[in-house]
Parts: structure tokens; sequence; C-alpha cells
């Protein structure tokens, strides 16, 4: 399937056509050239606000070949716009991992950089390395935001460490989405830091205090206000599919955010593979520590993650499509991402009618079709 990228050109899906002109979507429907796509139906391309790495490659790196290989494989499931989040690691180590990807930022291969650490409680560590964790200061906060100039779009913090508030005060004047997890918080915890201005949720119900009726933790809480929104890994293996649909019902259709959670395995092989510090065991697709029980990121793709909310989840299609679109592009503020209206960047998905990705368009270029 060819198009020429200079001149506008259509894309003709079963439920809709997409007019392309460059790297944008366009009102100008006047275009001589049409590629015919209608056995598929088009949507926005995938926006992954949470991951680890992807096709044997890591974000926790300072080798820019394992960056592009994870970028590359995640956009051919689908994931046009992704962020790299980072496992807990000294400030030094830090600084060197964000430098590495500070040019795929620059360069928008990437949307931007996720500290899912160091802040966050060692009884809730999940694969993080417990000895890399500790309380923000100000000093350290300041210097990773000096050293990303702009690139850190998210950051994961425990609201309940001491200087925790603070620091969300001082993320979310620098622009910088926070996110509460990885956290033993209580509601009263949470409500703090969502006065301060936190507004995600990361991976709900993972790295976090269980819903008891007499003991609800902090997510009964979190999952009832408008202005938070849910991480959900949907992958049947940290959820329990009842559980994300019962949660899908309550937040509604404008606060769910499908994320992949993924390390390097995503796309390879089982085996051994290390995220961060830590060394994971990849069995059947799934990570875990050596410990063989704490779950280490996920392999999972979000065009998986799409078609296990509709299938496993009774979500309609469309629906757990804007959980991977429109969704984190509010989450982030990426106002020309997550939907494809005119003037939107040019990433579209389509799906044949199993829910399988068969087309990517990625700023206007077809990258992969088999249409
Ligand atoms: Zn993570």
């Amino acid at each position: 399937m060819k198009a020429d990228p200079e001149s506008p050109w259509l894309l003709a899906g079963r439920n809709r056509t997409v007019a392309i002109s460059g790297s944008r979507i366009t009102a100008d429907v006047d275009a001589s050239t049409e590629v015919d796509v209608r056995a598929l139906d088009l949507y926005p391309g995938f926006i992954d606000q949470h991951c680890h790495g992807g096709g044997g490659g890591t974000f926790s790196t300072t080798d820019a070949s394992e960056v592009a290989a994870a970028i590359h494989f995640h956009r051919g499931c689908g994931t046009t716009s992704i962020m790299a989040s980072l496992v807990s690691a000294p400030t030094s180590e830090l600084i060197s991992q964000i430098e590495t990807l500070m040019p795929f930022v620059d360069s928008q291969e990437l949307i931007g950089i996720h500290l899912e650490g160091p802040w966050i409680s060692p009884r809730f560590a999940g694969a993080h390395d417990p000895d890399s964790l500790r309380g923000p200061t100000t000093e350290e906060l300041r210097a990773l935001l000096h050293s990303a100039q702009g690139a850190i779009r998210m950051v994961t913090v425990a609201p309940e460490l001491p200087g925790a508030l603070d620091a969300i005060a001082q993320l979310v004047a620098a622009d910088v989405t926070v996110a509460i997890g990885h956290t033993a918080c209580n509601p009263e915890q949470a409500r703090a830091a969502v006065d301060r201005g936190a507004s995600v949720v990361t991976h709900a119900f993972n790295a976090m205090p269980g819903v008891h009726h007499r003991d609800p933790g902090p997510l009964p809480w979190l999952l009832a206000q408008d202005t938070v929104f849910i991480e959900l890994i949907a992958d049947g293996l940290h959820v329990h599919p009842d559980v994300l649909r019962l949660t899908t019902k309550a937040i509604g259709e404008r606060r769910g955010i499908a994320v992949t959670d993924a390390m390097a395995a995503a796309g390879c092989c089982d085996g051994e593979y290390r995220l961060g510090d830590q060394r994971v065991q990849v069995k059947d697709g799934a990570a875990r520590l050596f410990d063989e029980s704490t779950l280490a990121g996920s392999t999972l793709t979000m065009d998986a993650a799409v078609r296990f909310l509709s299938s496993r989840c009774e979500l309609p299609l469309s629906e757990a499509v804007t959980f991977a679109t429109r969704n984190p592009a509010a989450a982030l503020s990426l106002r020309d991402r997550g939907s494809l209206d005119a003037g939107m960047r040019a990433d579209v998905v389509g799906f044949d009618s199993q829910g399988y990705v068969q087309l990517v368009v990625h700023g206007g270029t077809v990258l992969t079709s088999s249409a």
C-alpha cells in the first residue's frame, strides 16, 4: 500500500475515512489518492503512558539502541505515542538514563519520561530495588527536573512519605503530571495529594493496599474522584477481569487509562531479563522477580490491552480504544493526539473484525499494513 506523503490522501476504512496531509489529519477531503482499507475500523494510534521497554530493549539504560528497539517494537503494535518509564535508581544513574532518553523526546519519538520512583513506599516497592527508594527532597527534585529540561512529563509519588506533598506541589507547578502509586497511603493522604494537584493513579490495584469493605485503603476514594485518571494493566494477570469490569463501570468512559507497564521481554521469548537492577524471570509471558511471586512489569502490548478490555471486560471496542487514546491524551495534556479530528497528528490504527491491529500509520507514514 503506497501513498505519496507530500500530497493529501484519504484513508478509507469501514467506519470512517481519514484525510491526511503530511504528518497531520486534515479537514480537506478533496484528495485524489484514496487508500482502501474498508476491511478495517480506523481509530487513533495508541498512547502508552507507562512502559519500561519491549522488543528486548529497556528504557532504564544508557544505550540508545535499546531505547530505539523498544519504541520500534511497540509502534508496530499500534502504540504511536510512548512514554519511557524509569524504575528507581540512584540520582546519578537516573540522570544518565534521562540524558540517553532526551534526544528521543526532542525528536518526538517519545512523548516524555515517567519517573516511577524513587519516591515510593518500601512496603509496596513491587519490582523496584528497595535500596534505591527514598523520600523526595527539593534539591533532588530540582536536579532531576533541571537535567531533563522539560522531558519529565509524569512522576509517581507515594503521598505518605515525608516531604511528598510539597514535592507534588513543586512538580505540578513545573507542569509535570503527578501520579499516586506504589503507596501505603490512606484515603486522607490520597485526598491531600489530589488537593495538591495529583491527577493519576499508577496501575490501580497493583502496589497499593487492596480494597476491603471496612478497611478501604485509598482506591475507593480515588475511583470516585472526577478529576483523577485511573491506570489499569489490562492483561488479566495484574487485575482480575471481574475487578477490571467493576472498575470500568464505576469510573465511566473518560477516566480509565490502559497501560502496558511492559518491560524488555514484551514481544520476546520467555527467559531472564532485567528491570533496572532487578533480575526478572519471564515464564509463559508473566514477568516476575526471582521470588516467583512479585510481578515485575508485563509483556503486554496496547493492542492486546484494548482487545482484553473489550472481549473480557465487556467494554465496547470504541470505549476500550478511548482508554488507550483520548483519556491518556487528556491526562497528559497532549493536545494534538488521541483523536482523529482535523489538526491532530496523523496517527491511525486499523482493527480487523477480530480486534487485531492490521494497520499502523505514524505521523502520516504507513508502517504496518496487512490490509
Ligand atoms: Zn511500571
